[in-house]
């Protein structure tokens, strides 16, 4: 928990987001700016800055950030349609939540490449 942290603040529930799915490491919710149908963030509970601090040690965690969202995919009805799955890093990528976080996006059609 870090105590200026939005997505540490609704781990603690101090703030309530629209929770789509829990479990003992991993929260998801519909992001607040959706930008496709389904647009839910799935974050790890524990407190961890970008995709450049992590280590070996969070093999299992990030694994499980991966099932969460292909579990919630395919409750949203979209894992066969398809979907993409996102992790921004840093001011290139558009970070702007310094908590890592996977979107997941899907129920429209997805371009390639990337903006
Ligand atoms: P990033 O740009 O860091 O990859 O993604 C951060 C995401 O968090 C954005 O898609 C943004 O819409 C979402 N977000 C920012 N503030 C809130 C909030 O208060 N509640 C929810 N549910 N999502 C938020
Ligand atoms: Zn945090």
């Amino acid at each position: 928990m870090t105590a200026d942290c939005l997505f540490c603040k609704m781990v603690s529930g101090q703030i309530k987001p629209s929770t789509v799915y829990e479990d003992m490491d991993v929260l998801a919710f519909k992001d607040i700016n959706p930008q496709a149908p389904v647009h839910v963030l799935v974050i790890p509970k524990k407190h961890i800055a970008t995709l450049n601090d992590l280590d070996a040690s969070h093999a299992g965690l990030t694994g499980k950030l991966i099932i969460a969202a292909a579990h919630i995919a395919r409750e949203s009805g979209i894992a066969e349609s398809g979907y993409r799955i996102v992790m921004n890093c840093n001011a290139d990528a558009g970070q702007s939540v310094f908590h890592v976080h996977l979107h997941l996006l899907g129920g429209r059609v997805m371009r390639w490449p990337p903006g």
